[in-house]
């Protein structure tokens, strides 16, 4: 019968290959080149190794760990109180590949030159592979400055940077390796955390802490910096899951919330009943204290977002170079080509730009104007890069067509973590304000960015009159203004990281997204480009 087997109606044609393995170092040539021209080479072995990692194991083993949820153990079988999340193996895979792996610590535990670079490098890897995980690998690197700025909890400090990750619910006396998660959320207020309403009262040479946190992420961490009103005003604290003699913190997880993504990683409601904590830094000082965390914490929103650009792209373009549509591949039909081509650009300007800045980080102990660069380009990078991907993957999963709304695609799970990073860690208003605000009161941010996009002129008209207009508006904008101005200089500064990086995207970005009146859709480059030269370069 047609030499088809018995009760087989059809046979299966014109579907891609499996996706993966993919090497995601090998297959990224902006992330190498950023890699390196941002000062972290000498990790390249490190990260060519996650990166074959990330494609394989963790991407396939993802898809497990978003399928089955975690879930909140308020009790025991027996009725006591426990309070646990219980998650499917693969995160436990997930969270022990990156501690091991540096993504929450290399920073710390091999500081040298560069190891700011290549950590932000594993993370981008890390989380195409996994967008929950992120979120306590994140917080735990981001927490370990803050700590070290207490000498009585540098064990806590050292133990978060740790390359090693144990899951067991143990005070820190028994565990070599820690995760750290952040409090700061209450339901009357998220970006004003001036309102916070948890009180913390001094009990012996800790603090004594009631109230609640309706954001609390990652609850199996083994400690928490959290927000509360202590006597001085607002306060860091640092709350263990654990006390030292062996006995569980008096918090109670409330629920874990419903939520439209980021299905990996359990975000909880929690309320403090006399939770024991220590201080960090002074009274009344809590916001100067934790910024110090979320600005590394922004760092990774738009080292995420720039990552899900990434796999979103390398997806639809896996996909559009084995599938036919009238007669033909589909990255050969000129419009489907002026798409990716699009995306491939957006995808490459976020990843550049987003290692610029953690270039900026890893520098700034040794360079002040790093320091002010760091300062303002994670606010309008963190607007900008996690603004621009829930679009961004739409347009990649409208390229596989339907099977890019399936679930089996990554594509529907990277459009539900997509908004995410812009909400969390400062939501867009806020960056836009934050810009706003460095630049009328720190005016080393402004020469910082003058310089910054000084240094990429000369070789592009366009982008000459394009930043120097830019620098003119930014000294007079008001607070409605303020998005109109980020995203502005948003473009600029990706536009002078491609310059400086000389990649081939350079000139049609330029051309498409800093000339006046361009249409927005992904797909209306004006047809100008070397699209065979961008494609080869975005996925070999
Ligand atoms: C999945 C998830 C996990 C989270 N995990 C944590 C966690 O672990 N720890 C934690 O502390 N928080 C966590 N959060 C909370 C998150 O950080 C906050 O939701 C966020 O900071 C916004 O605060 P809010 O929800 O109170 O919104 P609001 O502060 O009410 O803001 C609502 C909107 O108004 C805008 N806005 C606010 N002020 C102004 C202004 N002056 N001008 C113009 N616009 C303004 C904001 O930009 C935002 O768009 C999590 C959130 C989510 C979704």
């Amino acid at each position: 019968m047609n030499g088809l087997p018995p009760f087989e109606t059809h046979r299966v044609e014109n579907q891609p290959p499996p996706f993966e393995p993919r090497d995601l170092w090998q297959d990224d040539a902006a992330l190498r080149e950023a890699v390196r021209r941002e000062g972290g080479e000498a990790f390249a072995s490190r990260l060519a190794a996650y990166g074959a990692l990330a494609g394989d194991e963790l991407y396939r083993i993802g898809f497990d760990a978003n399928r089955d949820r975690p879930r909140l153990r308020t009790h025991d079988r027996f009725g006591h109180r426990i309070d646990a999340v219980e998650f499917h193996p693969a995160y436990h895979r997930l969270m022990e590949a990156a501690k091991t792996h540096g993504v929450a610590g290399l920073s710390w535990h091999q500081p040298e030159p560069g190891a700011h670079v290549a950590r932000a490098a594993l993370s981008y890897l890390h989380h195409q592979a996994d967008a929950g995980t992120s979120c306590p690998l994140t917080m735990t690197h981001a927490a370990v400055p803050v700590l070290r700025r207490e000498p009585a909890l540098a064990a806590w400090a050292e133990r978060a940077a740790a390359p090693l990750y144990d899951p067991r619910d143990l005070p820190l006396a028994d565990k070599a390796g820690l995760t750290l998660g952040m409090g700061m959320t209450e339901k009357q207020g998220g970006s004003d955390v001036r309102a916070n309403t948890t009180t913390a009262t001094p009990d012996g040479d800790g603090y004594r802490l009631i109230g609640h946190k309706w954001f609390f992420s990652a609850p199996m961490c083994d400690g928490f910096l959290v927000l509360a009103q202590a006597p001085g005003g607002l306060t860091c604290l640092l709350m263990p899951r654990r006390l030292p003699d062996g006995e569980r913190n008096r918090f109670a997880l409330m629920r874990l919330k419903d939520k439209l993504g980021d299905w990996s990683n359990a975000s909880s409601e929690v309320e403090f009943r006399g939770a024991l904590a220590w201080r960090v830094g002074e009274e009344g000082r809590g916001v100067a204290t934790i910024i110090e965390m979320v600005m590394l914490t922004r760092l990774d929103c738009m080292l995420g977002s720039a990552a899900e650009m990434r796999m979103a792209l390398a997806q639809a373009l896996h996909h559009a170079r084995h599938r036919r549509t009238f007669g033909k591949r589909l990255a050969d039909h000129p419009l489907m080509t002026n798409v990716l081509a699009d995306l491939a650009i957006e995808s490459e300007a976020a990843t550049v730009f987003a290692l610029r800045v953690a270039g900026a980080v890893d520098r700034a102990p040794r360079d002040p104007r790093e320091v002010a660069f760091a300062r303002i380009a994670t606010a309008i990078g963190k607007y900008w890069i996690c603004k621009r991907t829930p679009a961004f993957v739409n347009e990649a999963q409208e390229c596989l067509g339907g099977a890019g709304y399936v679930e089996e695609s990554i594509l529907p799970r990277l459009y539900r973590q997509a908004p995410l990073n812009s909400i969390w860690e400062g939501s867009g208003n806020v960056q836009c304000l934050d810009v706003l605000r460095a630049l009328a009161r720190e005016p080393e941010t402004r020469v910082a960015l003058k310089a910054e996009l000084e240094s990429a002129t000369g070789r592009l008209p366009a982008f000459d009159a394009f930043a120097s207009a830019l620098m003119a508006d930014a000294a007079a904008t008001g607070e409605a203004g303020a998005r109109a101005l980020t995203e502005r200089l948003a473009r600029a500064l990706q536009a002078a990281a491609l310059l400086h990086a000389g990649s081939p995207m350079a000139d049609a970005f330029v051309r498409q997204r800093l000339a006046p009146g361009h249409e927005w859709a992904f797909g209306s480059l004006s047809g100008n480009e070397d699209a065979g030269v961008i494609l080869g370069r975005a996925l070999p």
